[in-house]
């Protein structure tokens, strides 16, 4: 069986992990969630009270606490940076406020995304983030990019920070998530936007299960045809 790479890019909270983690398991295929790997640098840079002037310490603390992945028993990602286990610290509005500067230096993108490919090599793979189609993986045999209105993805911010004891403000949660986009996708390195060859898919009003049809059968056909 010959498989493919499937890249999902699209804005904050646009249901990329929500949707990428359902097929990853429907398919038997390895899901990387590169905004943690972006997330758990920046929890680096503040713990260690590090600033643009001083990445080469941040790339020293990246190579001396490696970021690394597990699962509970029922399947959740659990994300560590060195022997820390960071999934929850890593999804606080501090980090998510500051993520954007991290991600947009150029040094940890290169760091970030060598070690991207790396694990991409073993095949079977479904990764999502911003530059997944146009950088990271760019000949990706399926890359989607999706979309939704700025109203639309608060309000699930919103519901997803309640499920995890997380309080917002809601107006406060759609300027931060307008705020990131825009900083996403004026930075000057891989910024956020969709690859050519992308297709283009507006999940605003579409439930998770609709996203994850119209993926996975778009997967699905791609498999079918490698494999004739
Ligand atoms: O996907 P998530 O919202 O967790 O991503 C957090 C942040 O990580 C994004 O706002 C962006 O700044 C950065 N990121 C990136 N490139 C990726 C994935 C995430 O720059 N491939």
């Amino acid at each position: 069986m010959r498989n493919i790479t499937i890249a999902i890019d699209g804005p904050a909270s646009s249901g990329k992990s929500t949707v990428a983690k359902i097929i990853a398991r429907n398919l038997g295929y390895t899901y990387l969630d590169t905004g943690a790997m972006y997330r758990s640098a920046t929890y680096l840079a503040l713990e260690n009270n590090i600033n643009p002037e001083n990445i080469s310490k941040l790339l020293e603390l990246l190579a001396d606490n490696p970021i690394r992945f597990g699962k509970t028993e029922d399947g959740q990602q659990k994300v560590f940076v060195g022997d820390k286990e960071v999934t929850d610290t890593i999804r606080q509005p501090e980090i998510t406020n500051n993520v954007s500067w991290v991600s947009a230096l150029p040094e940890v993108r290169e760091e970030l995304v060598s070690q991207q490919r790396r694990i991409a090599k073993e095949g079977s793979i479904i990764m999502d983030g911003r530059d997944i189609g146009t950088v990271v993986l760019p000949d990706a045999e399926l890359k989607i990019f999706l979309v939704a209105s700025v109203e639309e993805r608060a309000q699930r911010r919103y519901k997803e920070n309640l499920s995890k004891g997380i309080t917002t403000d809601f107006d406060t949660l759609k300027d931060e998530i307008a705020t990131r986009d825009y900083k996403d996708s004026h930075r000057e390195v891989s910024p956020l936007k969709a690859a050519d060859d992308a297709i283009l898919f507006d999940t605003t009003g579409v439930d998770i299960d609709g996203v994850v049809q119209f993926i996975q059968e778009k997967a699905e056909k791609k498999i079918d045809m490698k494999n004739k």
